[in-house]
């Protein structure tokens, strides 16, 4: 019978979750690194060069891949001939222990993202605890544990349906695609559930995403059975879509997708699909009794020689002599490097915001010919200004920016994916602008942040109004002032080109 100390999973968490952070899986790296050199469209792989440079700094530097760090998800394989040595906790509080100490770790702070009362308050547990814990008690002597930390922006395109037992999956989950945007970050993989019950589902399109990218060892060796054989249909038809690399339109959207099975009810056929992003992120361990687990560094002479440097084209802006006139002149797809002072906000800043517009109350900073930037970052160790920085969702400030726009004299926003056409027309009434930069590439992105002060908000804490000061960083239009999306253009161009499907022109 294997004795288990608490402490050795506790440390193993935290060292996971540690090691997660900056290094990306070598299988992620591997595929993306062919799609880089496959790719032909000159913004997706101008992107896709930015997560390439980004991992292998973040690798080296031992910084987060991505601003958001996650929600921790576990999924614990408990032996029954597994005995606790000296135990004083429940193991789920072993795994959130864990997740405490790797979340708060002084070397490498994560960004606490959890909030308590979902519905109501929405307060900062301040250590990205409690984690979501999926617990399976099975014959042996071990403990294995999978464990990720999963971005926000593509847990929330997390998508489910009861199909008709005689409905094709293949067109549910290829129409549903393109409903998702592009805030989840691609190219990233889709783990698809199918089967069981609705929670089941969900929870089986979850597990599949803790498996390695192999799509291009099962076309080498062909399909075995019919969820294999599916694997490769969505794979193929999903990148026919043409929406790229950020959705900016391209040749990868997907590197693999991973499908899980249960059996089902005969009347149904439940669906999940649940994406995950750029910063794919996740470990596996098993515990034996021999102490704690030991995860080894990668080898980074696997990751390809890719240094990201912005195109020659780039526009140089500087943010301090911003006009609406300059603002007017930026084309989709243009490339520009900031310089100057930008201002930050997302969901709680922006929500705050409105409502004291709404009561004719004054904000605590004058937006007015200013640039907002939709970011929560990681805080600052040792010598940082600030910590990993990259931009969240905009669709989920759309419903403020008509008001922003309108009441402030804010000129331009910065986010990543598209926007809704709520915010599109209010852009275009405005005259205003919408610029991306990469989601998944936010320490190389916070290397362009030469200062930072909070000044607004300070009780928000990542979600509070800052100053940065920025020299060259790097973004690109992607809704102009007459209203013109990229993310409407790229992939319309891009599933022209590939011509797997047929595309209305217009
Ligand atoms: S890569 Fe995108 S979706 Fe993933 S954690 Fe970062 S911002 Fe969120």
């Amino acid at each position: 019978m294997a004795k288990i100390h608490q402490h050795d999973l506790i440390t193993s968490v935290a060292d996971a979750l540690q090691y997660i952070s900056y290094y990306h899986p070598q299988d992620y790296i591997t595929a993306l690194a062919e799609a880089y050199d496959a790719e032909q469209s000159p913004a997706a792989k101008d992107a896709i060069a930015q997560i390439l440079t980004n991992s292998r700094l973040c690798a080296e530097g031992h910084r987060p891949i991505c601003q958001d760090t996650g929600i921790v998800c576990a999924f614990v394989k408990v032996g029954m001939d597994v005995q606790w040595e000296g135990a004083t906790m429940s193991v789920a509080d072993m795994v959130n222990e864990g997740v405490r100490r790797a979340y708060v770790h002084p070397d490498n702070k994560l960004r606490a993202s959890i909030l308590h009362d979902p519905a109501g308050k929405r307060i900062n547990s301040r250590d990205n605890t409690p984690a979501v814990i999926h617990f399976d008690v099975v014959p042996g002597e071990t403990v294995e544990v999978k464990i990720a930390a999963k971005g926000g922006g593509s847990e929330n395109k997390a998508k489910f349906t009861m199909l008709n037992p005689s409905d094709s999956i293949v067109d549910w989950v290829v129409n549903t695609v393109p409903t998702m945007g592009a805030g989840w970050c691609p190219p990233g993989m889709l783990g698809i559930g199918i089967g069981g019950s609705a929670e089941k589902a969900m929870l089986l399109a979850k597990e599949a995403l803790m498996e390695p990218i192999d799509l291009h060892e099962l076309r080498a060796r062909g399909p075995s059975n019919r969820l294999e054989e599916m694997r490769l249909e969505i794979y193929d038809k999903v990148n026919a879509l043409g929406i790229g690399a950020q959705g900016l339109g391209g040749l990868s959207t997907v590197l693999d997708v991973k499908i899980l099975d249960y059996p089902t009810h005969a009347a149904s056929l439940p669906v999940a699909i649940i994406p995950n992003c750029a910063a794919t992120r996740h470990a596996h361990f098993t515990l034996d009794g021999r102490g704690a687990a030991r995860l080894d560094p990668p080898d980074l002479s696997q990751w390809p020689e890719v240094q990201w440097t912005p195109v020659a084209e780039s526009r140089r802006i500087d943010l301090d002599t911003l006009t609406p006139a300059e603002v007017a002149s930026w084309k989709p797809g243009d490339r520009l490097l900031l310089n100057g002072k930008i201002l930050t906000g997302r969901d709680a800043a922006h929500k705050r915001m409105t409502e004291m517009l709404a009561k004719g109350e004054s904000l605590p900073v004058d937006f007015r010919n200013r640039v907002v930037y939709y970011v929560g970052p990681v805080d600052p160790v040792r010598d940082e200004v600030v910590g990993p920085a990259g931009p969240t969702t905009a669709t989920r400030m759309d419903k403020f920016t008509d008001t922003m726009l309108a009441r402030t004299g804010l000129l331009a926003m910065i986010g990543k994916g598209e926007r809704g056409a709520v915010a599109v027309e209010a852009i275009r009434k405005h005259k205003a602008a919408y610029l991306i930069a990469v989601g998944g590439a936010a320490y190389l992105v916070s290397k362009a942040i030469r200062g930072s002060k909070v000044v607004g908000f300070p009780d928000l804490g990542m979600e509070a109004i800052y100053e940065f000061d920025v020299k060259d960083m790097p973004v690109t239009v992607a809704v102009d002032a007459r209203g013109e999306s990229v993310h409407e253009s790229g992939p319309r161009e891009w599933r022209q080109r590939i011509g797997k499907i047929p595309v209305a022109i217009g």
